[in-house]
């Protein structure tokens, strides 16, 4: 063991001299992590973690029908997507026919801040126009277009200063600890459209409107019922396009919704994706109708070099069949709501745990120090790093980064729920009991 920590502080030495350190990584002291089986993490001393925070890894780590059909393709091709192949058409057909009708045309990118940087460009590019609406709260990726309208201060606390000037936004409808709380919910959509004609006023036209469907930095809070379809209707009505951003939302996690934008009930004129598009591979994508990819090519042709390349297509496909063969989606629907209502019998028993947002497996629960207007960012980081000596990675997400992120793998199954549960019902017990002393 005093070899393996010798060696562990030697690589930890080797990256901070290597790896900018604004690159973070989770925990002060991280477990090394050496592989993955389904939703379990093992770290070089062979201590298995059960991972509850990857939503990137929908299908579990080590899946060995992905792996296969990367290692095939590998040996039989890879190269840029200017090339006439076949995976690219089949992933593309894929993807649209998942998308709602009159959605069918398709781009493929490597990661999810590409295909929002693709979308803003292609909503700007079409209407002819600059300016974009977003909500506070929300994050969008890094590149200097999709940065631009991520407005959570959890991962910028300075964002709200400095958005640039063709970026205007809404007051994020946060439900739990927002301007309107509980049966108040429904008054952020007059707010919304109210702003929306304040800028029409002020002579602003909209290009487009990007929001997440359901909020992934708020910890999975539903947006109020009705609230994306007005506000998309507000926007359409003054020419401008709706940016669904599905990066984290969909694929199945939400359980009864395979796109979060189906919770609202409402269709997007632009969807971004990625994430569990590649299980990890890099794979994004931009789903649109064929007039709007059509109109963008004022901007002259579109090219990415390994977007759409035929490994990442056959990544792609291999996902969607393996979520599908294996009914991961049903899975998130049901291991879900035994998870969320195991954490909501722990936030009636603990007081340090509130609300629990989400759905399926698209899950957040609320840390604070008496209610919504105490969050507890140090309570959740306490609490993470207790559970992880339970053997289980959980990271804090929100503004305030006190909501408990919890999105594991779509293979959970009621076994690892129940282990997670008892874990955190240890670690708030003996917290408590600290308290009392
Ligand atoms: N949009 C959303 C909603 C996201 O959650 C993320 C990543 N957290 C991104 C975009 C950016 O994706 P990527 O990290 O793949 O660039």
């Amino acid at each position: 063991v005093a070899v393996q920590d010798a060696d562990a502080d030697r690589l930890a030495r080797r990256r901070d001299d290597v790896v900018a350190q604004v690159q973070e990584h989770y925990y002060a002291q991280p477990p090394r992590i050496e592989r993955g089986w389904r939703h379990h993490l093992i770290d070089v001393d062979g201590r298995a973690y059960l991972d509850m925070v990857n939503n990137v890894a929908i299908l579990g780590h080590g899946e060995p029908r992905l792996a296969h059909a990367v290692d095939a393709q590998m040996r039989r091709l890879n190269t840029n997507s200017r090339f006439h192949y076949g995976a690219i058409v089949e992933l593309s057909e894929r993807l649209a026919s998942l998308a709602p009708d009159g959605l069918d045309t398709v781009m493929l990118v490597n990661s999810g801040s590409e295909a929002v940087d693709l979308a803003l460009r292609i909503v700007r590019a079409v209407t002819g126009r600059e300016d974009v609406l977003a909500l506070t709260e929300a994050y969008h990726g890094w590149t200097i277009g999709a940065d631009a309208v991520s407005t959570s201060l959890g991962d910028n606390p300075r964002a709200l200063d400095t958005r640039p000037s063709w970026v205007h936004l809404l007051d994020a409808p946060n439900t739990y600890r927002g301007t309107h709380r509980g049966d108040d919910a429904h008054l952020y959509l007059p707010d919304a459209l109210d702003r929306i004609a304040a800028l029409d006023d002020a002579g602003v036209s909209l290009a487009g409107f990007i929001a997440e469907p359901l909020f992934g930095n708020g910890g999975g809070i539903a947006l109020p019922d009705g609230y994306l379809a007005g506000v998309w209707a507000a926007i359409r009505a003054r020419g401008g396009l709706c940016i669904s951003d599905e990066v984290q939302v969909s694929y199945g996690r939400l359980g009864r919704h395979f796109w979060g934008f189906e919770q609202q009930g409402a269709v997007p004129d632009v969807i971004t994706v990625a994430k569990a598009m590649g299980n990890g591979h890099p794979l994004g994508a931009v789903i649109t109708s064929r007039e709007v990819a059509d109109a963008f090519a004022v901007e002259g042709s579109f090219f990415s070099s390994a977007g759409g390349s035929p490994v990442s297509c056959v990544v792609g496909t291999a996902v969607l069949d393996i979520l599908e063969s294996d009914g991961l989606q049903d899975n998130a629907r049901v291991v879900g709501e035994r998870l969320a209502n195991g954490l909501r019998a722990l936030a009636g028993a603990h007081p340090a745990l509130g609300a629990v947002h989400g759905m399926g497996l698209y899950l957040g629960v609320e840390v604070v120090a008496g209610g919504p207007d105490a969050p507890d960012s140090a309570g959740a980081r306490e609490i993470c790093d207790a559970l992880l000596d339970q053997g289980v990675i959980v990271q804090p997400t929100g503004d305030h980064k006190n909501v408990l992120k919890i999105k594991p793998p779509m293979t959970i199954d009621d076994a690892a729920v129940d282990r997670f549960l008892a874990a955190l019902d240890r670690v708030l017990t003996w917290r408590e009991a600290r308290r009392a002393l």
